[in-house]
């Protein structure tokens, strides 16, 4: 079994925190992340610049009392600089607005591998580059701070051209609350891998499982509003999901009648493990993460146009128009 290191709350020296003592944190965008992540940052004793567009997400952060800057001004004041904007513009902005800004000796942090892991950003030699990445959405990151309930997040260091980005990296991740739940060691690599595997194997398994069920049902006679309900509209499959994530995968099935828990294993017991199933994961691993075969091809300028249409193919697909039917019908 390989395990990661994880360091909490507990098990760090306060001689460890002391990286990010005087020095100006800059974050950059007030996104989901950006604003969870400045306001703990500020709870935590580092109030941090924020470098935003002139729009409504500055306007939030002049609101909330941040000192509010341009991302060019953000990034040149900042030592430690958190990208916190969409994957998508952050190869663009780095090279146009942030490196600029970034002298020898200053820690860029990502909160996802996947850029810098297929080599699109391009940071000035000298500066350290770190992975602090939540695995939880912007809001609950707040929430979570607030409360003391903590999320867990991976971290790394990229590149340590200062020889201390370690401790920044601990410093970051406890200063946003990662801490409290655990801050993981691991990699831009493994992080991206792993979510890509979620989005491109697990999910689509999932979705293509409910999608695959409501055919069969609907062909064997019972109503879109029996099946849809049954399959994901009464919401029971998230309060299950809910359940999975505290009790356990099987923990979980005590919660069910005696006949499900007999259907349930009857079921996945007799289910090839190492089938059709597992050959694609693999294919998908491999294949397309892996190799940076999906990489290469989502930064093509034409997949957001690919990405379109794929929308409006399975918008026009049975389930989604039987969806909006029973939802109307009931108001949903
Ligand atoms: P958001 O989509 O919430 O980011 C929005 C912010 O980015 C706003 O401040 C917006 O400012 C700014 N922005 C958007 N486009 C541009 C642009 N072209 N130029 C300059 N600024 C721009 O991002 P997230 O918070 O979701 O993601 C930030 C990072 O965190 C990403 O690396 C993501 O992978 C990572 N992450 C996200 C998680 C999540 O749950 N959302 C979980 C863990 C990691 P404006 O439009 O006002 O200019």
């Amino acid at each position: 079994m390989a395990h990661a290191e994880i360091h909490q709350d507990r098990s760090i020296d306060a001689a460890d925190l002391a990286a990010l003592s005087g020095r100006t944190v800059a974050v950059i965008g007030f996104g989901n992340q950006g604003a969870a992540q400045a306001a703990n940052l500020r709870d935590s004793g580092h109030a941090p610049v924020v470098g935003n567009r002139d729009d409504a997400y500055a306007e939030a952060a002049a609101e909330e009392g941040f000192d509010l800057r341009s991302i060019t001004e953000a990034s040149a004041a900042g030592d430690v600089v958190l990208l916190l904007v969409p994957d998508e513009v952050q190869p663009d902005l780095v090279r146009d607005e942030i490196a600029p800004g970034l002298r020898a000796g200053d820690v860029l942090v990502v909160a996802s591998g996947y850029n810098w892991h297929f080599g699109l950003l391009d940071v000035p030699d000298g500066v350290d580059v770190v992975m602090v990445a939540p695995r939880m959405i912007g809001a609950a990151v707040r929430d979570r701070y607030v409360d003391r309930h903590g999320f867990p997040c991976f971290v790394s260091v990229e590149r340590d051209a200062t020889g201390r980005a370690w401790d920044t990296t601990l410093a970051v991740a406890r200063a946003i609350g990662g801490t409290l739940g655990g801050a993981i060691v691991s990699s831009a690599r493994e992080e991206t891998a792993l979510d890509l595997f979620s989005e491109q194997a697990v999910w689509p398994a999932i979705l293509d499982v409910v999608r695959t069920a409501h055919r069969v049902a609907i062909e064997a006679g019972f109503s879109e509003e029996a099946v849809l309900n049954e399959l994901y509209l009464s919401a029971e499959p998230a309060e299950v999901f809910a359940h999975v994530a505290r009790d356990g995968l099987f923990g979980q099935l005590g919660l069910h009648s005696r006949t499900s828990q007999y259907g349930q294993l009857r079921a996945l017991t007799g289910l090839d493990e190492r089938g059709e199933l597992a050959s694609r994961f693999a294919r998908v691993m491999h294949d397309d993460i892996l190799s940076g075969a999906f990489a290469r091809e989502w930064s093509r300028p034409e997949a957001g146009e690919r990405l379109d249409a794929l929308h409006r193919e399975v918008a026009a697909s049975p389930i989604a128009a039987a969806e909006a039917e029973v939802r109307a019908r009931l108001g949903a």
